[in-house]
């Protein structure tokens, strides 16, 4: 783009304009200040994308962990075919874009004085803030469970110790155990995450604990990519799987570490392993700066992911409440990419352009047998992310000669490989 002397007036008038109602670096003169919580899919891709919009813009990113370890391929740890240094990525691609990197974690948003606080006392000020805290467990929302009682009947849903601890137990279960997973009702991270994780469980089970059984006590009457995993558990492990829905008790009543028991209208079970996945809402921070709705997730102006709650905020990822888009990574980066263009536009004093969403999904059953979805969204008159229609679509329900399931495999870790570039540099 050439920045003509009449451009450049329109964008030094508004900024100015803007600077009156005290947005500080504006005020300055400079091209803005953007301060954006957690590195995580959506803040990561958030901050490098403005730097790249716009070079000039000075970029914060706020992050409590050295490191981020995804969720995506997490299930392959789990299973044995990936280790978790292998889903571990640094900053140093953030920090080479222009991102300054903060280590901590922030703990109060001022979103009328823009200032955010962190847990040691560093105060950082800001023109936008951009919120992307991914999520937090709801413990409580399962009784008998709590983070003291994952460390026994693990989560696993949010990568790096949990991961590890669920794939200790997995290897220590014995031959004819049981591994029951419990997974929540809508919405939650991932949707085809839990099935995943089944499959490539029962992958790792067939050639290592062959009289072992996998019991899935659901919330839910159905789920994502739903006769393509119940195709694939037939035809590769056939009888070990038992999913029990919602409607046929499936959803957990308690839970007790002590006795490795799951009560659900299904009855009692024991388990060797059990894997709970409590209901979740938007992290930690989003609730503390009063950012989300009743239902404990971050609602926003879909064109744009600005919070319907504070002025000056974008909420990106897994926080927010993005109508038909499922909470996943491939969502997460999209979101950082339309909230980085609104920013860019908007500082510069234009309007935001309608945005572009899809997501894309791959799941490995095993790990030569690759199955996705993949949805492309539009916001219609009642200002509501909604598939657009005859778009998208899954797997081919019958693979041909050209072997989709593996070559769909293949895709899964390129897909991977290309995200986290995208994402981490
Ligand atoms: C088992 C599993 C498998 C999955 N597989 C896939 C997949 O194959 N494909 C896919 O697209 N998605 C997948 N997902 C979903 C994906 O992991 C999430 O949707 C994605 O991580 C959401 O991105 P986010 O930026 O919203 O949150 P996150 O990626 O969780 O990032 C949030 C970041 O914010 C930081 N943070 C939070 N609060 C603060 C604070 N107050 N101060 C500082 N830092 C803070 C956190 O430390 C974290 O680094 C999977 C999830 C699970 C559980």
């Amino acid at each position: 783009m050439t920045t003509t002397r009449r451009s450049l007036l329109k964008t030094v008038g508004a900024a100015a304009g803007l600077g009156v109602i005290g947005m500080p670096a504006l005020a300055q003169g400079a091209a803005g200040r953007v301060v954006v919580i957690g590195a995580g899919f959506g803040g990561a891709t958030t901050a490098r994308y403005l730097k790249r919009l716009n070079a000039a813009l000075d970029v914060t990113l706020v992050e409590r962990d050295d490191r981020f370890i995804t969720c995506p391929f997490s299930n392959y740890v789990v299973a044995g075919f990936r280790k978790i240094e292998d889903i571990t990525h640094g900053f140093d691609g953030l920090t080479k874009a222009g991102v300054k990197v903060v280590k901590g974690e922030a703990t109060a948003v001022d979103t009328t004085g823009r200032l955010v606080t962190l847990r040691d006392g560093t105060k950082l000020s800001y023109d936008k803030l951009v919120v992307a805290p991914g999520i937090e467990l709801n413990y409580a929302g399962v009784p008998g469970y709590s983070e003291a009682a994952s460390e026994k009947m693990p989560h696993a849903w949010k990568a790096g110790p949990q991961t590890l601890l669920l794939r200790r137990q997995l290897e220590a279960m014995p031959d004819g155990g049981t591994f029951i997973l419990c997974a929540p009702g809508n919405p939650f991270r991932c949707p085809p995450g839990p099935y995943e994780r089944v499959s490539v469980v029962a992958w790792y089970l067939k050639n290592n604990k062959p009289k072992s059984k996998i019991l899935v006590l659901d919330a839910k009457d159905a789920f994502s990519k739903q006769g393509l995993f119940q195709a694939a558990w037939e035809s590769e492990f056939p009888g070990m799987i038992t999913w029990i829905s919602g409607k046929d008790g499936g959803k957990v009543e308690s839970v007790d570490p002590t006795s490795m028991t799951v009560k659900s209208g299904f009855g009692n079970e024991t388990g060797a392993v059990i894997n709970v996945i409590p209901p979740q809402r938007a992290g930690a921070i989003a609730q503390t700066a009063g950012l989300v709705a009743e239902n404990g997730w971050c609602p926003v102006d879909p064109t744009t992911f600005a919070s319907a709650k504070a002025q000056n905020v974008y909420i990106v990822g897994d926080a927010s409440i993005a109508g038909a888009m499922p909470k996943s990574g491939s969502s997460a980066n999209v979101q950082g990419k339309v909230v980085a263009a609104a920013i860019v536009a908007i500082l510069a004093g234009k309007a935001a352009d309608g945005p572009a969403l899809l997501n894309i999904c791959y799941s490995l059953v095993t790990p030569d047998y690759g199955i996705s979805t993949t949805d492309v969204y539009q916001v219609n008159a009642d200002k509501v992310i909604v598939t657009t229609p005859n778009s998208g679509g899954v797997s081919v329900k019958t693979p041909t000669a050209l072997n989709e399931r593996k070559l769909e495999a293949e895709y899964t870790v390129n897909w991977y490989k290309s995200i986290t570039a995208d994402t981490w540099g």
